[in-house]
Formats: structure tokens, C-alpha cells, sequence
């Protein structure tokens, strides 16, 4: 699959998430040119069902090597955001860009948790890079208030509204073990692994 639509925006059905498919070329470039890709787990992969655990002061060198590796998957798959249980790593932390263009724009964003949340819901048609192929209208607030450290243990503080919210909220529920399927109705979970695991074999038999 290579390159998807870069759609304009639009109200409805703007794919979003880990596999958002906006990069045309797929291709790391920048800072994270040099990073060795991570394999990403697909569904279903039991490490992505794990709570992943706060990270510490003792983890602050794992997470400077891991963070480049896990934005050049991301950009490479290609996606918009990626977990650390997704590549296996049971910690709190994941990677996001939402640049729709060439012009990089990464973001680390270590322990982070909702801290506020709007009333109102918004619907967007998600997907992740866990389950190629698989996209979703999935419902969640609107508008979060997120607190994280970065790389260098800053304490941040995000307002995210838009596609930004979903995605935040879309990583951090990969943090609790949680995936975008688990927030459908079982009829329409139970439809989307089945055909993920039909693809997933024919894939494998090519
Ligand atoms: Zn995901």
C-alpha cells in the first residue's frame, strides 16, 4: 500500500490516528534518518493488551535511544502516531506527527495523562497501525487537556482540539492496553478482526 489520499479537510471520515497514511512518500528524513526501524506488533499480539508502566528516572536513557527509533517506524509505516507497546516497550510513552506535508514536526510525549476532558464528543474515522486495513468511526471528547514530560523531563501541558485530540487520546488509550476496536459495539469489533485475520493469513501466504 503505498501512498493513500491526502484528503482536504473535510467534516466526516478524515482517517486518522496511527495510520493515517498522510506522508506521499513514506520516507524518513530529518532527525530521524539515521534510527534503526522497530518491528510494529500487530493484533493479536498479547504485549499490546499490557498496561504499560509509568516511566522513571532509571528508564531516562531507554527512552532517549527508543524515541528516534519509534518516530522513523512511524514515519516509515507510514502513520501519524506510535506507542511503545506497539513496538513492544512497556512504558509510558509515544510519538506523534501530524505534519500533513514534508516539513517534520515530531513530538515525544512521556507519561502522559488527561488531565481535562470536553462535554462535547466528536466521531472520526480512526486506524492503527496495529491492525492494517482496519479503519473505524470511533466517538471520543472532543477537546483534552494533556500533561506529559518531554524527552528531557520538562513538565508540558497540551490543549488538543481537532484530530490532534483523537490522536492523543487514540496513543494514550495504547498505554492501558486498550485499542480503537474496544470502544465499537462487539458486532462491529468481532466484523474488523475477522477481516484483519483473513488478511493478515493471505498476506502471509504471499
Ligand atoms: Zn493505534
Amino acid at each position: 500500500m503505498a501512498a493513500d489520499t491526502t484528503t482536504a479537510d473535510t467534516t466526516t471520515a478524515d482517517a486518522t490516528t496511527d495510520a493515517g497514511a498522510r506522508s506521499a512518500s513514506g520516507v524518513a528524513t530529518g532527525i530521524v534518518a539515521p534510527a534503526e526501524l522497530l518491528p510494529i506488533l500487530l493484533v493479536p499480539d498479547p504485549r499490546l493488551r499490557a498496561r504499560a508502566r509509568p516511566v522513571g528516572p532509571a528508564d531516562a536513557d531507554e527512552v532517549r535511544a527508543l524515541a528516534p527509533r519509534m518516530l522513523a517506524s512511524m514515519y516509515a509505516a507510514p502513520g501519524i502516531g506510535l506507542a511503545a507497546p506497539q513496538v513492544g516497550v512497556g512504558l509510558r510513552v509515544f510519538v506523534m506527527d501530524l505534519q500533513k506535508d514534508d516539513a517534520k514536526a515530531p513530538m515525544v510525549l512521556v507519561n502522559p495523562e488527561i488531565v481535562a476532558a470536553s462535554a462535547e464528543l466528536v466521531t472520526r474515522e480512526e486506524g492503527c497501525l496495529s491492525l492494517p486495513g482496519q479503519y473505524a468511526d470511533v466517538t471520543r471528547p472532543a477537546r483534552v487537556r494533556l500533561r506529559y514530560q518531554d524527552l528531557a523531563g520538562a513538565r508540558c501541558e497540551l490543549d488538543a482540539e481537532g484530530l490532534l485530540a483523537t490522536c492523543v487520546q487514540h496513543e494514550l488509550d495504547h498505554l492501558d492496553g486498550v485499542l480503537f476496536v474496544d470502544r465499537l459495539s462487539a458486532l462491529k469489533r468481532n466484523m474488523l478482526l475477522r477481516k484483519l485475520a483473513k488478511e493478515l493469513k493471505a498476506r502471509a501466504r504471499d
